[in-house]
């Protein structure tokens, strides 16, 4: 198996400080390819648009806020359609496949992709592999036409199925040969786009001419460089529900705690998202943020102070939240699933445990009810401005794809969708910066204490502003 983290990105120098982190080309590994027009100069679209092809030299900056004095910083290629594709429309034999888990807008994104290869590029080979990368070499495909998946963006879950493990780089790029396949469209996470990434690696030392392309897909949000991922917002939006009914649950009865438990392994996006929005919510617990229980300035005192205050309240915990608090006090099992991720602890079970342990030890009556609406938002079909969204993602992949890019993942980097390299993607998790300004407006907005000891804010500016002059992995200062 290859090393994922090496996908053979290019990093060009442009003008002074300036640097483009590129993705692969077929012409990167392989001699005489003939290039064709792009069919899109016949769409209608083409005469109206007034720069209607994307310009090789035009890149999307990754910082967008610098210090008039720093450099240029780190560039990628911009995403869209380019003059000349790589690829004669009636040789192209597509497939996608989804993997990891679900998230709302998978189904936009396949019914995209299919009608973004048919409608723009005149494409008429386009299979499903059933079952995520196991699929590949154990399950028959799926024809997917656009009358096939006309509908399927009205409803939750992926049309092709899901799984995690299975990842056999050279059975999946056998049956890649044996079926004639040469564009490659994986809609996933982090786990996915490290499979996709030796996917790409085995299909180029064998010189092949097939495409693989990435759509990042993680409910969390916790993938790198790009804005947003799909299918957040509509869990922000679901979230509101469950929260509501949290709120009206504890309103209703003496000392009630409304807890909710969100997604968000690694990070708390979703949970600080849903609370900024909802405004009912007393307290964020996320996993970036360390909190206590115990003794002053610790959540079981914020508790009683709030109860007192209010009567009520609202607690929204990330599912990765204060996982060392229960590991120190729960046998720590270290379970995994089949691709390999750590399996967490039901963090929200255990708080409410500790809540109600905590009252009754104080004798002061609580109420407390917990919902867990994980599954609920996550079956939903998304929303209409992530429907949105996945259609610019399908057709920046696809547009790619057929210009001979391969190697790539695509999505938006501050607002202007481009082409960025797998090893950007996989090289470390999004997670809320606890020094930014966003979560000290939710600090403001919930009016919870910070629940940080002297030594936590020492470490969460440490993280921010190391030494090293790398921000976030970002090079802060010079880049000649
Ligand atoms: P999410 O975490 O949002 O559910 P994910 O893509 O991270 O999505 P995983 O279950 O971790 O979900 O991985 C999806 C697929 O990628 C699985 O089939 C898994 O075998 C494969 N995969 C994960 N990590 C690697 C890796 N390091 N190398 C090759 N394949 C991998
Ligand atoms: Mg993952």
């Amino acid at each position: 198996m290859g090393n994922p983290n090496d996908t053979h990105a290019k990093s060009v120098p442009g003008a002074a400080g300036f640097l483009l982190q590129d993705v692969p080309h077929f012409t990167d590994y392989l001699d005489h390819l003939p290039s064709y027009p792009n069919p899109l100069q016949n769409n209608p679209a083409y005469s109206v648009v007034e720069q209607y092809f994307v310009d090789e030299d035009y890149t999307v900056t990754e910082k967008i806020v610098v210090h008039k004095e720093s450099a240029r910083g780190v560039h990628f290629r911009r995403a869209g359609p380019r003059q000349k594709v790589y690829f004669k429309p009636d040789d192209v034999n597509a497939c996608i496949v989804t993997c990891g888990g679900l998230c709302p807008g998978l189904n936009t994104v396949i019914r995209e992709i299919v009608c973004g290869l048919y409608n723009m590029y005149g494409v008429r080979k386009v299979l499903g592999i059933d079952g995520g990368y196991r699929g590949f070499y154990v399950k028959n495909t799926i024809t997917l036409t656009p009358k096939f998946v006309d509908d399927i963006h009205k409803r939750g879950g992926t049309i092709l199925g899901t799984s995690r493990g299975g990842h056999d780089s050279v059975k999946i790029v056998d049956r890649i040969q044996d079926r004639g396949i040469n564009q490659v469209y994986i809609i996933g996470g982090d786990g996915t786009h490290k499979g996709a990434a030796v996917i790409f690696e085995e299909i180029r030392r064998r010189g092949l001419k097939v495409a693989v392309a990435g759509i990042p897909k993680t409910i969390d949000n916790d993938i790198p460089v790009i804005d947003k991922s799909f299918g957040f917002d509509t869990a922000v939006e679901e979230a509101q529900r469950a929260i509501k009914a949290a709120h009206v649950e504890s309103e209703s009865i003496g000392n009630g705690i409304g807890l909710v438990k969100l997604m968000g392994r690694y990070c708390g996006f979703i949970a600080m998202y849903a609370t900024l929005a909802s405004r009912d919510v007393d307290c964020c617990l996320i996993p970036e943020s360390p909190f206590y229980l115990e003794g002053k300035g610790g959540l079981y005192e914020y508790i009683g102070k709030r109860l007192k205050q209010n009567g009520h309240m609202v607690i929204v915990i990330a599912e990765g939240a204060g996982q060392e608090l229960l590991s120190e006090s729960l046998q720590s099992v270290d379970q995994k699933d089949a691709s390999g991720n750590k399996l967490l602890q039901d963090v929200g079970l255990w708080i409410s445990h500790k809540i109600k342990e905590h009252f009754a030890e104080k004798k002061m009556p609580i109420n407390l009810k917990y919902i867990d609406p994980t599954y609920m938002i996550r079956a939903i079909p998304s929303i209409a401005s992530d429907n949105v969204y996945c259609t610019l993602l399908a057709h920046g992949a696809v547009h790619g794809a057929m210009a001979g890019y391969t190697g790539f993942t695509v999505g938006p980097v501050n607002g202007r969708h481009a082409y960025i390299p797998f090893n950007r993607i996989i090289e470390k998790q999004n997670k809320v910066v606890i020094t930014d300004r966003m979560w000290a407006r939710l600090l403001s907005s919930t009016n919870q204490p910070s629940f940080l000891k002297p030594r936590d804010i020492a470490e969460a500016k440490k993280e921010k502003y190391p030494a090293n002059g790398i921000l976030d992995g970002k090079i802060l200062k010079t880049m000649n």
